[in-house]
């Protein structure tokens, strides 16, 4: 038989994916991969009912549906104050990981190089290598998951055609300061690169942190494709409803991509989505204050089982030391130990690196009920004392 594409059958099943099989295997409390254990905001969910039960369930436009458009284009007024012209500028698309993707193969010509900071998003590599891209990283490394500039500045090159960066970054939960997007625009200026702004997490900040898009920084608003995902801004994940915002000359092609990939997205949730979106910045704040609750209270827990607890500025996620707990084994070992023997799953950090060098790091997810983070705490206090 003739192989398939070589680039993806080299990579395994996903980490998410393996650890939450594991997690429903040994009926484990899931903190590995990130999704809340909540159902939304209902009203969110009960415009989604309404507009599927009164016929709003065939073929949108393929950019999206028009009030959905100008929701996105208005969020980014209120937040950011970017004047965004939604009929040319905004694109509707199957979740964040299919905004990523279209944007990767429309931007991408097989050689072009693209700078990738580690820790990785796991989809953003095996697309980039699919479309012909050379990947040069530039790695963070915890505690501090400083942005190493002198490697930066090295990976760009005049064949680089554009930096990947997402911002509140997963899995290190670091939010970019202003003066480390500026020696980022700086460098995209000078080689004339792109952006793909992947800020799924851009309504999920704490400690008063204010996020940031490096579209916003002088000389950028045409470089960057920002990408946001209802699934994190309304905690409902499994909708897969993103969006894309874009100057004309960057969205044109990445349009010519997502139609041939997703083509359009449930239109009964887009609609959901633009209404979700209109909402008032009292739900916005609620949902980060509810979050900083739940990342304090699971920190908390972790420290006084003996974790050494790296700090979390936004996202979903706390990454841990397991070290001090005395564990003999890397990263992997110890997500499969504690999902199989306490009873609680977590991601080893170690996936998000080409190459190894950082294995004794766990992320542990913390979008949940209050009473399911008490019990994972509980659970993990049982099984290694302290
Ligand atoms: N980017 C990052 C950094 C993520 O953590 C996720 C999480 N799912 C995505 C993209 C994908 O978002 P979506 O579920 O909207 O496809
Ligand atoms: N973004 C989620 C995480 O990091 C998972 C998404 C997925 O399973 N692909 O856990």
């Amino acid at each position: 038989m003739k192989s398939a594409n070589t680039v993806l059958s080299s990579y395994g099943t996903t980490i998410f994916e393996v650890m939450s099989r594991l997690a429903q295997e040994h009926e484990a409390i899931n903190l590995g991969q990130g999704f809340p254990d909540g159902n939304g905001p209902p009203d969110v969910v009960a415009a989604a009912t309404d507009y599927l039960e009164n016929g709003v369930n065939q073929y949108p436009s393929m950019m999206g549906i028009p009030p959905l458009r100008e929701a996105v284009a208005n969020i980014n007024k209120r937040f950011y104050d970017l004047d965004i012209d939604w009929p040319t500028e905004v694109m509707v698309t199957s979740g964040g990981t299919e905004a990523l993707a279209s944007s990767l193969f429309a931007l991408i010509e097989p050689g072009d190089e693209v700078v990738l900071i580690e820790p990785l998003y796991d989809s953003y590599l095996p697309i980039v290598q699919r479309a012909g891209g050379i990947a040069k990283f530039v790695r963070l490394e915890p505690p501090g998951w400083e942005l190493p500039e002198d490697a930066l500045a090295a990976a760009f090159s005049d064949k680089t055609k554009l930096i990947l960066l997402n911002t509140p970054m997963n899995p290190c939960s670091k939010v970019f300061s202003e003066s480390e997007l500026s020696v980022i625009a700086g460098l995209m200026e000078k080689y004339d690169a792109y952006a793909i702004c992947d800020e799924v997490y851009e309504h999920l900040l704490f400690d008063g942190l204010k996020h940031v898009p490096l579209m916003t920084l002088p000389g950028m608003r045409d470089r960057c494709v920002r990408i946001g995902s209802a699934g994190k801004t309304f905690s409902l994940t499994g909708w897969k409803v993103g969006y894309i915002t874009a100057c004309p000359d960057l969205l044109g092609p990445i349009a010519k991509a997502h139609q041939f990939l997703t083509f359009t997205t449930p239109p009964n949730l887009q609609a959901a989505v633009a209404f979700g979106l209109s909402k008032d910045n009292n739900y916005f704040n609620k949902l980060s204050g509810d979050l900083e609750k739940c990342r304090d209270l699971l920190a908390e827990g972790l420290k006084d089982i003996g974790f050494e607890v790296m700090h979390c500025q936004g996202s979903y996620f706390i990454t841990t030391d397991f070290r001090p707990l005395g564990f003999n084994g890397n990263d992997e070992d110890f997500c499969r130990h504690i999902t199989t023997e306490a009873r609680v799953a977590a991601v080893p950090v170690g996936a998000f690196y080409q190459g190894g060098g950082v294995e004794h790091f766990a992320r542990f997810c913390f979008c949940k009920e209050e009473d399911t983070l008490v019990e994972a705490i509980d659970r993990l206090r049982n099984h290694f004392g302290g």
